[in-house]
């Protein structure tokens, strides 16, 4: 072949670094020899509880009809939704996954000769969908590991159409509070969209969390996108939503496809929004995991970055290392190299006995 067909794409999406998911048990199990039920997976941020019976039992439900399209609407879901938070159908964007949304977002307001502002340190598809639709990237420095709003603000130029927030940003676990965020609304220019990543909202203490719904009407350029991946265990399903101004939600369906979540998925999600119990009781488990995670790490001599999510980035030092010691002790959890902190591994908070394997691995490890 003469041509390298890589060349064929935009050099835009040719320089894109590929998203590095969590490792599979199956492929560590491949890899190193180990039995699938003696490996633990603590890399994806995922729910150690699984899902609910009610979740459960409408997936079995939903079966039934998997032979047909799904409701492209999302009619029943977005009642929901709509129910919970006040807001009009018109308002809300669902997707496959809220990574799907984030990817929606880019695909209706960004393009070559525009920018979006993210934070150092912030999830990692902020930068990758900015990227692939020929947009500039506007770093920020960050502050104490979290996003540094007030400099965010300031780094808008003429051609930024988003701003991307992860509160808790992913894998920090950092958190702005409500009247932070407020001064940050009233700084941005009403043209550029403000997107308010809260996929681990559910996690947040409830002093500590913001009611940006309520915020909607007074900052149309605001989008908050949640997902269903995380408290409400429905990771492998694959469906988020956004809640924005009408006109920003329908250029957003516009380049959706059209059948964007799976059948299965919004009768799943459409239960699980009143699983409140589940919810609830995902919360407590990972608050008390997060304190056994972080009296671990401190007797350990190691620091971590206090979080508010579901989720802990721990100092090990030789990260990439400690990380291969672990694998091979059948416990995956994540480099977090890409995000400019080579020497955290991020562990995600599991049940008290998975959290006492990670615990006892580690320790092992640092020893080694
Ligand atoms: N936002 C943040 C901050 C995340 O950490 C993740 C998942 N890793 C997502 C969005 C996307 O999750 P999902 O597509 O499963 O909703």
């Amino acid at each position: 072949m003469l041509i390298d067909l890589c060349e064929l794409s935009p050099s835009y999406v040719r320089t894109i670094a590929p998203y590095q998911p969590g490792k599979p048990i199956s492929e560590v199990a491949r890899e190193l020899g180990l039995k699938e039920e003696h490996i633990i997976k603590l890399a994806s941020n995922e729910n150690p509880l699984g899902i609910g019976p009610r979740t459960r039992a409408a997936i079995d439900a939903a079966l039934g009809e998997i032979s047909r399209y799904p409701d492209g609407s999302g009619f029943e879901l977005k009642q929901a939704l709509s129910g919970r938070y006040g807001v009009d159908q018109a308002s809300i964007v669902l997707g496959n996954g809220s990574n799907d949304v984030l990817e929606l977002v880019a695909a209706a307001f960004l393009g070559p000769g525009r920018a979006a502002v993210i934070s150092q340190h912030a999830f990692a598809v902020y930068p990758l969908a900015t990227q692939a639709r020929g947009a500039r990237l506007i770093m920020v420095p960050a502050k104490s590991y979290g996003h540094d709003l007030e400099a965010m603000a300031r780094a808008v130029d003429d051609e930024t159409y988003v701003v991307w927030v992860a509160n808790p940003n992913n894998p920090t676990g950092t958190l702005a509070r409500p009247d932070e965020l407020e001064a940050f609304l009233r700084k941005v220019p009403e043209r550029v969209l403000v997107v308010l990543d809260e996929a681990y909202n559910e996690y947040i203490h409830a002093d500590l969390r913001a009611d940006p719904v309520k915020w909607l009407k007074r900052h149309p350029n605001l989008v908050v996108t949640r997902t269903f991946s995380k408290a409400y265990g429905l990771a492998g399903l694959r469906v988020g939503y956004a809640l924005a101004h009408p006109s920003v939600a329908d250029v957003m369906n516009r380049v959706r496809q059209p059948f964007n979540v799976n059948s299965l998925g919004l009768a799943a999600a459409t239960a699980a929004l009143d699983d409140m119990e589940f919810v609830a009781r995902s919360y407590a488990v990972n608050l008390s995991g997060m304190r056994q995670l972080e009296e671990g790490a401190r007797a350990l001599g190691l620091a971590y970055i206090p979080s508010h999510g579901n989720f802990l980035a721990i100092h090990v030092g030789k990260a990439p290392e400690i990380f291969k010691r672990l694998l091979r002790r059948g416990v995956i959890v994540r480099p977090v190299s890409g995000y400019g902190l080579p020497e955290h591994l991020r562990v995600t908070i599991g049940t008290a006995e998975e959290n006492d394997r990670f615990l006892a691995a580690l320790a092992a490890s640092i020893k080694d």
